[in-house]
């Protein structure tokens, strides 16, 4: 499977490919909160604190508030970043972060040889626990996708603006999505749950709403509805 690094890869020219979000998507982000709320305590945080910290969350849910940072900063004296990620992340191990049918989907688009990523939007230090956390559920390392850490969540638009076609047809994956790799690829399919990150105004780039909390499909099917057959549909033209 390894081959040297040294050698560049050919250019692959693919109909699909893929780019996932992580929060709500891949994984249940109300979840991870939950533990760590749980894992507080242990930290050493008071919990006139901790229910402090609760409100504000819940008040800037949305927002670019970023809780493990905020977390950090309250416990430096006791903790290092390091520390806190390690212990966050073993907190985790207990519950269903990462949703049941993302490792089967991730392992079947990999078998179809369809090439992808993950695009999220938040704080660095919570994003990469949260990403760990996904690593470490997938066991299987070659599953996990290169990752893109994004400051914005106009996720469609940037991949348009980013993606320059290519002049044999087809859009040239931004290399912070490919992994490095040099690809084309016919369609580029983003897997969100906010509608608004899917926007743009290309042919060649869809988006799949996905609605992990509701029990109806107003808004968007769950992950574990996505089936194989239905994203390689996107990629046939
Ligand atoms: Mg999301």
């Amino acid at each position: 499977m390894s081959h040297s690094a040294s050698i560049k890869e050919p250019t692959r020219h693919v109909p699909l490919f893929v780019v996932f979000d992580l929060d709500r998507t891949l994984i249940d982000t109300n979840a991870f909160v939950e533990v760590i709320w749980r894992a507080l305590p242990k930290l050493g945080m008071p919990g006139r604190d901790i229910e402090a910290l609760k409100e504000e969350e819940l008040s800037r849910r949305g927002e670019q508030f970023d809780l493990i940072s905020e977390i950090a900063e309250r416990v430096s004296k006791s903790h290092s970043k390091e520390q806190l990620a390690a212990l966050l992340v073993e907190a985790a191990e207990s519950w269903t972060i990462v949703y049941g049918e993302v490792a089967g989907l991730l392992g079947d688009l990999k078998q179809y040889d369809v090439p992808m990523a993950i695009m999220t939007y938040g704080g660095e230090l919570s994003q990469q626990i949260k990403l760990q956390i996904l690593a470490e559920d997938l066991k299987d390392e070659h599953l996990m996708p290169p990752v893109l850490i994004v400051d914005h969540n106009e996720k469609a638009k940037w991949i348009d603006q980013n993606a320059t076609i290519a002049r044999e047809g087809g859009r040239i994956v931004p290399f912070e999505l490919s992994g490095g790799d040099t690809i084309i690829a016919d369609k580029i399919v983003i897997i969100d749950d906010k509608q608004p990150n899917l926007d743009v105004d290309a042919d060649d780039i869809e988006g799949i709403l996905i609605d992990n909390q509701s029990s109806s499909h107003e808004y968007g099917i769950k992950i574990g509805e996505l089936t194989i057959s239905q994203l390689l549909r996107h990629g046939v033209s």
